[in-house]
């Protein structure tokens, strides 16, 4: 006999929780564990907590899917395949999956200072001791088990703000903190304020900024670029070290954390994990106020320049208030040049409309052929995607 379409009771996926946290649910509902539920409802196999919710069979997703009444991608979102490309570019190392996730912005030091460090067969934000997070104030309230406290993202809950912690066991079963109940640090504010942006991507899929909103894409990946600016060898800061040294002394923690060796982010310890976090919270929120010089892609914290409001006088006029017209140095100048390049460059990344818009602007200068084709190279090297200019191909390039 064939078994039921549609499984009589399947409770409702919570915000962001995980496959197995869900699945669990689920077979308890008929007093069943998930293994149990998915030898006699689908007759697969058991599969581990980790293998459902990193990525498990596209044929078990659809079936979920079906027997639950629920959307595919609502399923495939449960697990770390659903989040590929905006958290992962791909969850298969690849050599140049390092640089090519860490290294395009930059907000402390120019990318060549730290392009020597590509670690192999890495991918982003998935901790290679597999760790297991929660809010202890979330699962007082239900054994509701989200997909991203699997990762080192976020160091707290925004919901409770306290401090995400380490445990041992099984939620719904037996759960043994890794630290006592009352050994809760001060959430930093400006910590509360990162995983506040960090959860905004994740839930609405993109992060208001002090300058504009940018897709969740975007800011996974300026985040990681922090970690990894502010882990970076104290031998590559140059003229950046004392003001990576600021960021430090600002938020208490030894100096990159106590590393004396680097290792990616993702391998380290979640003691320095959290010491990390709050320097990029520390480093963010000093870039925005101004008192942290920062380079780059920075410009996207910083607030819109206020601009004065013309009387009517024209510039320079001998009758204006002296100094009210106060030209821009070439310093200021350039260096607004090359912030608005840089946001263009960046918007460019995610944004086929902008990526067109500045692949127009810049064939203003091409004369021939071959100098099209060489800008074509140029976004491709800034990894603006070629597919984005398909709609510019056929216009009249060398006009
Ligand atoms: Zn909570």
């Amino acid at each position: 006999m064939r078994p039921p379409e549609r499984w009589p009771l399947h409770p409702s996926p919570a915000a962001t929780e995980s496959l197995s946290s869900w699945l669990r649910r689920t077979a308890s509902s008929y007093g069943m564990y998930s293994h149990q539920l998915l030898e006699h409802g689908l007759g697969h196999r058991e599969f581990s907590d980790a293998e459902l919710d990193l990525d498990p069979p596209r044929h078990l997703l659809d079936e979920l899917a079906k027997r639950a009444g629920l959307d595919q991608h609502r399923v495939q979102a449960m697990t770390m395949a659903g989040w590929v490309p905006w958290l992962f570019d791909s969850l298969t190392p690849a050599p140049d999956t390092y640089e090519t996730y860490v290294h395009q912005f930059s907000l402390l030091l120019p990318p060549g200072r730290r392009i020597v460090y590509a670690p192999r067969n890495w991918v982003p934000w998935l901790s290679t001791s597999g760790i297991r997070l929660g809010c202890r104030e979330c699962l007082e309230s239900g054994a509701t088990i989200l997909l991203f406290w699997q990762l080192p993202l976020t160091a707290s809950c925004p919901a409770h703000r306290r401090r995400l912690e380490t445990y041992e066991g099984h939620p719904a079963d037996y759960i043994k903190w890794a630290t006592p109940a009352d050994d809760q640090r001060e959430l930093p504010e400006s910590l509360i304020v990162l995983d506040r942006r960090t959860w905004q991507a994740i839930t609405t899929g993109s992060v208001n900024l002090p300058r504009r909103s940018v897709h969740a894409g975007v800011w996974f990946r300026l985040l990681r670029t922090l970690l990894d600016e502010l882990s970076t060898p104290q031998g590559r800061y140059g003229r950046q070290l004392e003001d990576v040294r600021r960021v430090w002394d600002h938020c208490g923690h030894p100096f990159r954390a106590g590393l004396h060796s680097w290792q990616p982010f993702e391998s380290l310890h979640w003691t320095r994990q959290q010491q990390l976090f709050e320097a990029a919270a520390a480093a963010m929120a000093m870039i925005e106020d101004g008192t942290l010089t920062a380079i780059g892609t920075s410009h996207l914290l910083r607030p819109e320049p206020k601009t004065p409001i013309s009387d009517g006088t024209p510039p320079g006029s001998l009758t204006g208030t002296p100094g009210a017209q106060k030209q821009p140095t070439l310093d200021e100048l350039w260096n607004q040049v090359t912030a608005t390049r840089d946001a263009c460059i960046a918007a460019a990344k995610t944004d086929p409309v902008v990526a067109k818009h500045l692949f127009d602007f810049a064939r203003y200068g091409c004369r021939s052929e071959a100098s099209v084709l060489g800008l074509r190279d140029t976004f491709g090297e800034l990894q603006i995607p070629l597919d984005f200019l398909s709609q510019t191909e056929g216009d009249e390039p060398f006009a």
